[in-house]
């Protein structure tokens, strides 16, 4: 957890994208200067030191985050993408959402058994979507190292999801 003012440069607009959901709209904290090195800075710094060769980030927020912490822990980025975006073979992975199923891809060769991997996104609510990647992680052999958010909705409890499949992972949320 960091000290810096994450939650003021974090907007919550009420009833979107619709009727009940308060969606945290990270935008503004990309834009400003500031925090946008604090974010990458927390990030890459938490997880220095412990052999992450590759960060994967799932469309379209995680490629926000997931590159330019990439940058600092001088490691590459894989993007997991919808169906049908990634031009070459791919594992693809599905997943439930609230109301039916989506799905992950990247490339076959994207990943090797002896890399080392960090899942990135902006948020993570209800887990399915960093279950998901980390399947995909899975699927070629790599290692996952371990889960960072920079928000956590943590009243749909994400990690209990996240270790169910994935126990002794970090998971850490700004
Ligand atoms: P989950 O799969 O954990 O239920 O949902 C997390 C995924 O949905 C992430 O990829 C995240 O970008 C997106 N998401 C869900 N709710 C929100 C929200 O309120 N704000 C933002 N920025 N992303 C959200």
């Amino acid at each position: 957890m960091s000290d810096f003012d994450y939650e003021s440069r974090i907007v919550s607009i009420p009833d979107y994208p619709e009727k009940g959901v308060i969606f945290k709209d990270i935008t503004p904290l990309f834009a400003d200067s500031d925090g946008l090195v604090h974010l990458v800075d927390d990030i890459a710094d938490h997880f220095l030191g412990r052999g992450i060769t590759k960060v994967v980030g799932a469309e379209a927020r995680g490629f926000l985050v997931g590159a330019p912490v990439a940058y600092k822990l001088g490691a590459g980025f894989v993007p997991a993408r919808k169906p049908g975006k990634l031009p070459r073979e791919v594992y693809s992975q599905s997943y439930s959402l609230e109301y039916g199923t989506d799905e992950l891809q990247i490339h076959k060769d994207a990943l090797k058994p002896d890399d080392v991997v960090l899942i990135v996104d902006d948020l993570v609510a209800t887990g399915g979507t960093a279950a998901a990647t980390a399947k995909l992680v899975e699927q070629s052999g790599a290692r996952i190292e371990g889960f960072s958010f920079i928000l956590e909705l943590t009243f749909l409890n994400p990690r209990e999801v996240i270790a169910k499949e994935f126990p002794d992972r970090e998971v850490y949320t700004l």
